[in-house]
């Protein structure tokens, strides 16, 4: 059976997609995406890429027969999409594979958060039950709360329907309004803050959310708010949500993305009113292997059929090379 192309592999084979990557494509290995390592060989060799790392606009250039970069996720704010676009190359990620799994972890965490089960768990273990008796009563509920998505997308709207299903309102704040939900929207994030007491983070990295949640937004949402992310880190004023809930400007975050991962900082650590989680939200054997397989769905489709099964708006317009 012939090869369908050579790709570059800038990292580990993800395991869940190895077999058929292998069968399918000539694979190249190497340790990072670091132009240093690219030999002249493949630099003309390499048609396809997996994105499993960053990969900015300078190692983009490095391979002048490039034709595709499939991330393996939905966000794909480590590769820079608009670079790719405006040089014919196509990016695809891993959309609406992932969307309820992603969604049944942050309906997970914002009730760890707010009930503070983790804790608990934690004194039935350290035997404190027995010794000193029941948890004391959280101070925090769900029950009468008003919950704010940032990023009403697909798993925004997963979240959303989770959220009607527990009898609490559900408002949002996008770029633009949608048309077709009920939910309240607001056209800024610190009026969203203002209007609810849990925020929910699900909106996409990348430049235009960098630090969007800040001291003003922390504030907005006030003493009795509980902000959740589930998106991505750098859209957080890290520094500002340490102090928030240090302060008591909010009340608790729960939190499965950070701006430096895996690095999560001490003073995050140190917070008693933190949940964290290191980046679960998807991560399941189920889900990641539909995740893998979309992966590779999109670079079989795309070099046997010149279309990508799910390109990202950045790329939509790519279209594919023909050989002579
Ligand atoms: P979608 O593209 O469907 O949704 C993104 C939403 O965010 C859209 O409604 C969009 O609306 C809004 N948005 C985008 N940019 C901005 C902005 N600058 N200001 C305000 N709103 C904005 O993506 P998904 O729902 O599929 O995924 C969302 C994100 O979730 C991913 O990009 C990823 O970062 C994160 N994620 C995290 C996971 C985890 O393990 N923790 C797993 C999977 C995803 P509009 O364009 O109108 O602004």
């Amino acid at each position: 059976r012939s090869l369908l192309a050579t790709l570059l592999v800038p990292g580990k084979v993800p395991s869940l997609a190895a077999s058929r990557l292998e069968e399918n494509f000539r694979l190249i290995r190497i340790e990072r995406a670091d132009p240093a390592l690219v030999t002249e060989e493949m630099k003309q060799s390499v048609q396809g890429m997996l994105g499993i790392t960053v990969i900015d606009a300078a190692f983009i250039d490095v391979f002048p027969n490039l034709e595709i970069i499939a991330n393996l996720g939905v966000g794909y704010d480590s590769i820079d999409a608009a670079h790719a676009g405006k040089k014919g190359v196509m990016v695809t990620n891993t959309p609406d594979v992932l969307t309820e799994e992603v969604a049944d972890t942050t309906i997970g965490l914002l009730i760890n958060t707010v009930r503070e089960l983790p804790k608990a768990e934690k004194w039935l273990r350290e035997g404190r039950w027995v010794r000193e008796g029941s948890y004391p009563l959280t101070k925090a509920t769900l029950r009468g709360r008003s919950v704010g998505i940032f990023g009403l997308g697909r798993i925004g709207r997963a979240i959303a329907r989770r959220i009607e299903a527990f009898g609490l309102p559900v408002s949002y704040h996008n770029r633009r309004k949608i048309e077709d939900v009920s939910y309240s929207y607001y056209p800024t994030l610190v009026s969203l803050a203002e209007a609810v007491d849990t925020l929910i983070s699900v909106a996409p990295g990348g430049a235009a959310t960098q630090k969007a949640v800040d001291a003003t937004v922390l504030r907005a949402l006030g003493p009795n708010g509980v902000f959740i992310n589930i998106g991505r880190g750098t859209s957080v004023d890290e520094e500002a949500l340490i102090a928030a809930l240090r302060d008591g400007t909010i009340l608790a975050a729960g939190l499965d993305v950070f701006a430096d991962e895996p690095n999560v900082p001490q003073a995050l650590l140190d917070c008693e009113n933190a949940c964290l989680l290191p980046h679960v939200g998807s991560a399941t054997v189920h889900t990641r292997q539909a995740m893998a397989d979309l992966m590779v769905d999109n670079l079989i489709s795309w070099f046997t059929k010149r279309q990508a099964l799910t390109p990202v708006p950045e790329t939509a317009n790519v279209k594919a090379r023909t050989y002579s």
